[in-house]
């Protein structure tokens, strides 16, 4: 099977069918989103299909991508694009196999095919919302599709696995940041058009570009014999490869053992001729070290320690939410440490330039661009073990380069209003739970979640309202939008004061401290405390009267 020409991807027509078939397919207009079987499939057959479009047809320059943008090649202009590349997507013989050991592994014993997959634990899984198996169980056979699938989203995702299990090469469990358009028929094409990245943009300090060939090792490492780490100094470098290595990472030595028997595949449910059931795994493949940046994940670098590589972003238990809205969206590294992902930052900044510098693609294209959505998914790992899957998307936020900073500014002011919020809300829910001199037993983070899920759409009102007015050129925002957001804050706070507090049996409830814990709440939120407290200087910096804001609010205080 060559998983470059072989029709073995499912992906979703327009009138809403699956259709299997090889991934030049997604320069078909008809086609606009993939359909793998599990979610984690799903976010590794994107990446596949953005190093495949990436590797084989980069835009030269932002002008170049803006053409492809508006007009796509035909599929069989894409199929001549890919076919120099065939060579590498062997997914058995012989020779090289696509993300495999070269060599046959033969000295090693044979074990499960499930040992390819990332499992999520059954309860924990359902109760975070990451129930993401079509089938549960045990996963004794797989479809050669499945198997090919399965393979690249270990290799992507790698967990460390102990002592010379090697860790992918942006961590285990990364988070992938894609720029999706805002509208759900886009064809897939514009779906991943939007996130490639010139060669100038894909280079890093130490790399150089070379046109992309099938047997350059430095690009798919599976082409040679496996850079083995047994040894100090084995480690492999971002200066010793291909800018577009990261896309085709390979830390992990697999070789998958193909049988000529029929199953019916484990994962997607169908029949298949051939089948796989047992692999064969080894230690020590290449040992990923050194300042790795992959253009798909946001990262983290520590302002105060410049020579330390930055540490990409992971799923964390608590969820994604607007609260990681700023690290991933607005590059800030000499304060906060973010730095977006290569294809968030790029879409930032030059993209959305270069359609209004332009002007020529018309509405359309125009508002295809502005009304953009962040899709942010990995796995939440705790060490080896997956506690869940995150998929989420946010609004995408785009203002003219020289306004970040302000937007930086105004958007860490209300999120952090949030944040000083949450925290007073669950102090005092405790307190009216417990009293001050328990300490709380017990996860009590769900009250921070249900809180800003609360507040999200809000949060994301807020956001729009921004953009207007540093789009429109002015560099304050009405005080209206701030107050907004705080009155928001302040209702929702209160509301889920009174839900979880007034939700267990009345008899036990102490009510002295429960109205003195809700007479606290209701006093901060409304400016109070010992010096001048987070909802004061917000007030103050947003230009809005806090006591006229609140004198019409009778029935909150009546409520205390
Ligand atoms: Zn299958």
């Amino acid at each position: 099977m060559n998983v470059l020409s072989n029709p073995w991807l499912p992906f979703r027509t327009r009138e809403e069918t699956i259709v299997y078939r090889s991934p030049s397919a997604l320069a078909d207009p008809d086609i606009i989103d993939l359909a793998l079987p599990r979610a984690d499939f799903q976010g590794a057959a994107y990446q596949f299909l953005l190093g495949l479009v990436q590797t084989a047809l980069p835009p030269q320059d932002h002008g170049d991508w803006l053409d492809r943008f508006i007009e796509p090649p035909s599929i069989a202009e894409l199929e001549a694009d890919f076919a120099p590349f065939v060579a590498a997507f062997e997914l058995d013989g012989e020779g090289p196999r696509f993300m495999q050991d070269l060599d046959p592994l033969e000295d090693v014993k044979d074990t499960t095919v499930s040992g390819l997959l990332i499992d999520a634990p059954g309860a924990n899984g359902v109760k975070n919302n990451t129930d993401f198996f079509v089938k549960r169980g045990r996963v004794d056979a797989m479809c050669e599709d499945c198997a090919a699938i399965a393979l690249f989203t270990m290799q992507i995702n790698a967990p460390a696995g102990g002592a010379g299990i090697r860790v992918g090469l942006r961590g285990g469990g990364p988070l992938t940041t894609l720029i999706m358009p805002e509208t759900i028929e886009a064809s897939l094409w514009s779906r991943l058009w939007l996130n490639m990245l010139t060669p100038k943009t894909s280079t890093r300090q130490g790399q150089s570009w070379q046109a992309p060939r099938a047997d350059d090792d430095t690009l798919f490492f599976w082409m040679a014999p496996t850079r083995v780490s047994d040894k100090k100094g084995t480690q492999v470098l971002p200066e010793q490869v291909h800018p577009l290595h990261p896309y085709w990472s390979m830390p992990r030595r697999f070789r998958l053992l193909f049988e000529d028997t029929p199953c019916r595949c484990d994962l997607c449910g169908r029949g298949s001729e051939r089948s796989v059931r047992r692999i064969r795994a080894k230690k020590q493949g290449a040992n990923y070290d050194g300042p790795w940046l992959h253009p798909l994940t946001p990262y983290r670098r520590d302002p105060k320690k410049p020579n330390e590589p930055p540490l990409s972003s992971k799923g964390q238990p608590g969820g994604l939410g607007y609260r990681h809205w700023p690290n991933l969206v607005l590059s800030d590294p000499d304060n906060s440490g973010a730095l977006p992902a290569a294809v968030v930052q790029d879409y930032v900044a030059n993209k959305v330039t270069i359609v209004d510098e332009e002007r020529r693609a018309g509405e359309a294209i125009e508002s295809l661009l502005k009304h953009a959505r962040l899709w942010v998914f990995g796995f939440d790992l705790d060490q080896m073990k997956p506690r869940g899957w995150y998929s989420v998307e946010m609004p995408l936020v785009a203002v003219p380069p020289a306004q970040q900073d302000r937007l930086r500014d105004w958007v860490q002011r209300f999120g952090s209003l949030a944040m000083e919020t949450a925290k007073t809300l669950r102090g005092q829910i405790k307190r009216a739970w417990l009293g001050t001199a328990v300490e709380a037993r017990g996860d009590i983070g769900y009250l921070d979640m249900q809180f800003y899920e609360a507040t999200e759409a809000a949060f994301y009102r807020s956001l729009a309202g921004m953009r207007d007015v540093l789009t429109a050129g002015h560099d304050r925002y009405d005080p209206a939008l701030a107050q907004e957001w705080y009155q928001t804050l302040r209702t929702q706070a209160l509301a889920l004061f009174d839900a979880n507090v007034l939700a267990g049996p009345l008899d036990e409830l102490d009510m002295e401290r429960l109205i003195s814990a809700r007479q606290y709440l209701l006093f901060w939120l409304l400016g109070g405390g010992k010096k001048r407290g987070p909802v004061a200087t917000f007030a103050a910096q947003s230009g809005f009267e806090l006591t006229s804001a609140s004198a019409g609010n009778k029935k909150e205080q009546a409520n205390g």
